[in-house]
């Protein structure tokens, strides 16, 4: 069985075929610059080389006719028709209070994803024209809906309740919803099968360190508690959000700055994190060559970051009265071997006692813990792709 795998942002169209027997990918790319000047796709089928095609894509719909003529393709292309395609799977990221798992989509779900779009201003209205653009081009295949939020609908009100006027939640749906749901999931359950046990059993951190960074406490296999809230903005430093603040600095800046709502919302979403901190950069690799270097700044904010994280274990650890694993995932979860051992760096009262050997690795699935700590650390690459296409392949069959 053949799966595609869709996630489009607002100017972006990111897509693989992914052959499930064999849970290998056939076929990857991206298109860039929708509806901009200067459209591009880049095609990599896994058995040649890259295709990088120019064309004016204006809508989601001719980037994903560019991204079937491509698949299809004498030369370059991968199958020979559509036809050898059994379903879409779709990346969602708000699906509200709506679904908890992944549904095939219908009219129903249409509308109900629609109804988020004020949650989700931003993501929400690209992921429904992707769905939207393959129906059209794709009538006969059955679609799946895959959603960031669904894996924390399993939070209870205790965990997912703001102590603000209670109306607010059920008037506008103010909660925690959390995201990265696809991510978490899929490195809890890899966790749970590298160490030989029942997930049900299991009390994890799963760490999920890029650019946008959460963490979440899952326990018996469900999300119990989780970083991000209302939006990706709460929780864990990030490379360019600013994560937990006191929310009373936010009308101390609008006074003191002279700056509007949304001027606000550009600094705690695009100046701040570690970007904010180093004034360098927001990509770790930069900021860990600028700290080597002996910038101060940089140094500072690998120390907020690591400090940052170690507090949420710990939080986590509390809430689910005990931790048996930690898991790092994510660019930077899976790459820097030195974040990592800052994070764990004083965690072994929990019994998380880092491996300086086995951390020194990237990118590649390790228990990263010493033989006899207690609880385990590991390192797994996320693979939200493949979680989407094995939901979609679930639901379909
Ligand atoms: P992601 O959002 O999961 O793609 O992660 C992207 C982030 O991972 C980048 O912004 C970097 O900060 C970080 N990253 C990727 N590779 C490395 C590396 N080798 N060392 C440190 N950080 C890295």
């Amino acid at each position: 069985m053949r799966i595609f795998v869709v996630n489009c942002g607002s100017s972006s169209l990111k897509y693989q075929l992914i052959d499930m027997e064999k849970e290998k990918v056939i076929a990857k790319g991206l298109v860039e610059r929708i509806g901009i000047a200067g459209s591009v796709l880049t095609h990599q089928p896994n058995n040649g080389e890259k295709v990088v095609i120019e064309e004016d894509m204006p809508t989601h719909k001719e980037a994903l006719k560019n991204v079937i003529d491509a698949l299809v393709d004498k030369n370059y292309g991968v199958i020979k028709s559509m036809d050898e395609i059994s379903a879409v799977g779709h990346r969602v990221v708000h699906a509200g209070e709506k679904f908890a798992y992944s549904v095939v989509i219908n009219d129903e779900v249409m509308n109900a994803l629609k109804e988020c779009i004020d949650l989700a201003p931003l993501h929400n209205p690209p992921n429904i024209l992707g769905i939207e653009a393959c129906k059209e081009l794709m009538p006969n295949v059955q679609m799946v809906g895959v959603f960031d939020t669904a894996f924390h609908q399993s939070m209870l009100p205790y965990a997912y309740i703001y102590a603000l006027p209670y109306e607010y939640y059920t008037e506008y749906g103010v909660r925690r919803y959390g995201f990265h749901g696809t991510s978490h999931k899929y490195v809890a359950e890899r966790a749970a099968s590298i160490l030989g046990k029942d997930l049900k059993e299991l009390k994890i951190v799963t760490c999920h360190l890029g650019n946008g960074a959460s963490i979440t406490a899952v326990k018996d296999g469900k999300s119990i508690d989780t970083s991000m809230g209302f939006t990706p903005l709460e929780g864990l430093v990030m490379g360019t959000r600013c994560g937990d603040i006191d929310p009373a600095i936010c009308g101390f800046l609008m006074e003191n700055e002279k700056i509007d709502i949304d001027g606000l919302n550009n600094i705690l979403n695009k100046k701040s994190g570690v970007l904010g901190i180093s004034g360098i950069s927001s990509d770790f690799r930069d900021i860990e060559t600028a700290s080597k270097e002996g910038n101060k700044r940089a140094s500072l904010a690998l120390e907020v970051f690591a400090h940052n994280v170690r507090k949420y274990i710990g939080a986590y650890a509390a809430v689910m009265g005990g931790v048996d694993a930690v898991v790092f995932t994510a660019g930077l979860g899976e790459n820097s071997s030195s974040m990592r051992a800052s994070i764990c760096n004083g965690l072994e009262f929990l019994g998380l006692v880092i491996d300086e050997d086995k951390n020194n690795i990237r990118g590649e699935e390790a228990i990263i813990s010493t033989d006899d700590s207690k609880a385990k650390i590991l390192l797994i690459p996320t693979n939200e792709e493949l979680m989407i296409a094995k939901d979609t392949e679930a639901l379909i069959k």
